[in-house]
């Protein structure tokens, strides 16, 4: 009989049909269904390693680091980073988080990645989310299956696409993620903004947008108290927290939630580049 020979989604190899013997002692979880091991180890889980900003886990070069308190940082921003001295401890945050401290509170700021944003992590979000190269979500299934172990007990949230994205690319970049990976999710959110891309805005006009969501109350009464809001990727941070603020003004509206929702944004991978 003869077994159907199977490609690797990404570069196209044919894959083995059996497990090698180092990947039985990998760490990463025995699926090999979709891409090969050369692929597969170039996909890097996000490790927090050296300095990184203590809010969105960005990588931070220690020499760039002002020790200038937050009230100075105006005069600092080619620093890139800060060090924020509050009650006697230290904590390093990055460009952009600094920035959103001065209008959010450090709990709303809270983020984890999934991967590491290296060349393929580039390589494969160009592909998938602005080719539109539907299979490539079973790439990263995965890793969020691995991910999703430790936070089987949150309410997963999406965020929608707008009307432009739906059309270009049609289909919901982070909902076909996890749907993937077996992941239930949500979307409490209407999209109401201008339609324009993150990515087309420069640093200011991202800083200036206004809210570009809406929140349907029939879905948030049906929301738990710990919350995760899933996005693709993580480029300064705004598209997150327009959610989460979001979610925290209306659980405080709501007596009935009156403990405070927990809140964690969690993208696949936290974009290096300063973006101004
Ligand atoms: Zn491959
Ligand atoms: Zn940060």
């Amino acid at each position: 009989m003869n077994l159907p020979i199977k490609n690797c989604i990404w570069c196209n190899s044919v894959l083995p049909l059996e497990l090698q013997f180092e990947q039985l002692f990998s760490f990463k979880p025995l699926t090999f269904a979709n891409i090969c091991k050369e692929c597969w180890q170039q996909i890097l889980p996000y490790k927090e390693a050296g300095d990184t900003c203590r809010a969105c886990g960005r990588a931070v070069n220690k020499s760039d680091v002002s020790y200038e308190a937050m009230q100075g940082i105006e005069d600092n921003f080619q620093f890139g980073f800060v060090r924020v001295s509050q009650t006697g401890f230290e904590e390093i945050f990055c460009y952009d988080c600094v920035r959103w401290l001065e209008v959010y509170p450090r709990t709303l700021l809270e983020h984890k990645a999934v991967l590491q944003y290296n060349d393929f992590f580039r390589e494969w979000l160009y592909r998938y989310k602005y080719q539109g190269d539907f299979r490539l979500r079973l790439v990263m299934r995965d890793f969020l299956q691995e991910f999703y172990r430790n936070y089987v007990d949150y309410q997963w949230l999406i965020l929608p696409s707008s009307p432009n994205s739906m059309r270009e690319r049609g289909f919901n970049a982070t909902a076909a993620l996890l749907e993937a990976a077996d992941i239930p999710c949500m979307c409490p959110f209407e999209y109401i903004g201008d339609g324009q891309k993150q990515a087309q805005k420069d640093r200011l006009s991202r800083l200036q947008m206004r809210q570009p969501f809406a929140l349907s109350d029939k879905i948030f009464e049906k929301i738990s108290q710990k919350i995760i809001v899933f996005d693709d990727v993580y480029t300064t941070g705004r598209t997150l927290l327009h959610a989460k603020s979001l979610l925290r003004e209306k659980d405080q509206q709501e007596a009935y939630k009156a403990d405070n929702i927990s809140i964690i944004g969690v993208s696949l991978a936290r974009d290096q580049q300063l973006k101004d």
